[in-house]
């Protein structure tokens, strides 16, 4: 295949292709396995291979993908990528540009202890309706359990000379349970795989006691939800859990900060963003506790690739410096557009976060890993302690965002009170709201590592037409003063 993409990329080299790039999915496998009530619910498996080709031509971006790889299809699909080019140049006002990148020759592998594919299918069915056997509950209506296991093999070459494979692997399981409460309001507990810091990808992490066989904490949980008292409406301090400490850095730090968002790319899906270019390196956007990074070498989140789809080799990237905003989420495309519309040079390279879904998606600026540091205010045993009064929140139960990610809504599954340094009682129907900068303004203590957790996200939706990443986020337990909460 090598052979046959050099002589594509050179034939679109001579047909006038300013710059090219062809994503090669040898390999791209999906596993899915998911039990309801100790039955399987569902079973799928697919094997989705093709190729894309994307060409600059004029200053226009054309692609174009196919599932056939002989050789008189990949020439097809060059030709057409290169044909779209062509017709795009003649409506550009603006010609894009690329910011430069070095060559690579490399190869990336996911660390994998125990690859899944390798073990057999009625292993892994038997084992998840085991862990399913453990959720059920005379009091429970529903629960089960979602296992995804995805398998990509990758070749990447460009115009500029890189070649690039990538052999990544991720594991997408949770499991759940639900029932209806005091008032008949259906409830629910659900715990989401996150990813071991030390640890590798694979079949064994399932197998860990310390996180995907908490089921019986999770029973405990939705019990004491069903009976709880609604959560009352008050001015108090929220301590976020991993969860949604990861959902509330998505929210209102990952989106907020995607260039092409603040370029006004992408206004379907809230994709408006209330950052404008002038607040690099001005904008307090949290207190000086708050450090926040895109990293793309994180080890083993699905947010970690190697190489974007831009060919660039993954970076992190200080996003937030002690409350300050310094850098966003880019590609090399639009850092070249935002230095030009800034009259400055405010981002030096591209922070390699140009992703596609697939090989037939065109990439665009995706988050990575976006983290936030922990700190030095302790466990979170220290953490409650030092709470007067105020609320625990973990897992996302609803949330709703503005337009430009300026304020958000969240609802979560569960919340204990806090009194006293104390946990007093769970309640129910949490909920909590607030303006971003004000939010992380309050950023009042950061836990320190023993609170840090890489929690994986694979539903993260962007583009037209839509296109689902997978990511993660390490976060730690923080503690926000004086939040409205409950209504
Ligand atoms: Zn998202």
């Amino acid at each position: 295949m090598k052979t046959l993409f050099n002589s594509t990329l050179e034939l679109l080299k001579e047909n006038g292709a300013e710059y090219a790039d062809i994503r090669f999915h040898k390999s791209d496998l999906t596993e899915s396995i998911s039990t309801l009530n100790t039955d399987i619910n569902e079973y799928a498996f697919h094997d989705r291979s093709g190729l894309g080709i994307r060409v600059l031509y004029n200053g226009a971006w054309g692609f174009h993908s196919t599932e056939n790889h002989s050789a008189e299809s990949v020439k097809n699909c060059a030709e057409k990528a290169l044909e779209k080019a062509k017709s795009s140049s003649t409506f550009m006002k603006e010609k894009i540009q690329l910011a430069p990148k070095e060559k690579y020759i490399e190869t990336y592998n996911t660390p994998i202890n125990t690859d899944p594919f390798t073990i057999p299918t009625k292993e892994k069915i038997d084992f998840l309706i085991e862990l399913d056997k453990k959720l059920s509950h005379e009091r429970f209506d529903y629960w089960g359990v979602n296992v995804t296991f995805y398998k990509r093999e990758i070749f990447y070459m460009d115009s500029e000379g890189s070649e690039i494979t990538k052999n990544l692997l991720e594991i997408d399981a949770s499991f759940f349970a639900s029932a209806q409460d005091v008032d008949q309001q259906k409830q629910s507990r659900n715990f989401i795989l996150f990813q071991e810091k030390e640890g590798t990808v694979g079949w064994d992490n399932l197998l860990s006691e310390k996180q995907f066989l908490q089921t019986e904490r999770i029973k405990n949980e939705l019990l004491a939800v069903l009976d709880a008292p609604e959560c009352k409406e008050e001015i108090c301090d929220v301590i976020l859990l991993p969860e949604m400490m990861a959902l509330q850095t998505h929210e209102t730090i990952g989106h907020a900060l995607e260039l092409d968002r603040i370029l006004g790319y992408e206004l379907s899906y809230a994709g408006g963003s209330h950052v404008d270019l002038e607040h690099f390196n001005e904008l307090q956007f949290g207190t000086s506790k708050l450090n926040a990074w895109a990293d793309g070498t994180l080890k083993c989140s699905p947010g970690s690739y190697g190489f974007d789809d831009d060919g660039v080799k993954a970076v992190s990237v200080q996003l937030i410096e002690n409350g300050k905003l310094r850098n966003a989420i880019t590609s090399r495309q639009m850092i070249v557009e935002a230095n030009k519309k800034a009259n400055k040079e405010i981002f030096k390279a591209s922070g390699a976060a140009c992703r596609a879904q697939s090989y037939s998606n065109f990439p665009i600026e995706r988050m990575n890993n976006i983290n936030v540091d922990f700190g030095n205010d302790g466990s979170i045993e220290e953490l409650i302690k030092s709470c007067k009064n105020g609320i625990i929140l973990e897992s996302p139960k609803s949330w709703s965002i503005g337009s430009n990610r300026e304020n958000f809504h969240f609802a979560t599954e569960i919340g204990w009170k806090v009194i006293d340094g104390k946990i007093s009682h769970v309640v129910r129907n949490p909920t909590y709201r607030g303006d971003s900068l004000k939010f992380w303004n309050s950023l009042e203590r950061v836990g320190d590592e023993s609170t840090w957790q890489v929690q994986q996200v694979f539903n993260c939706g962007k583009g037209q037409p839509n296109q689902v990443m997978r990511l993660g986020h390490g976060v730690p337990v923080c503690l926000f003063k004086d939040i409205q909460i409950g209504n």
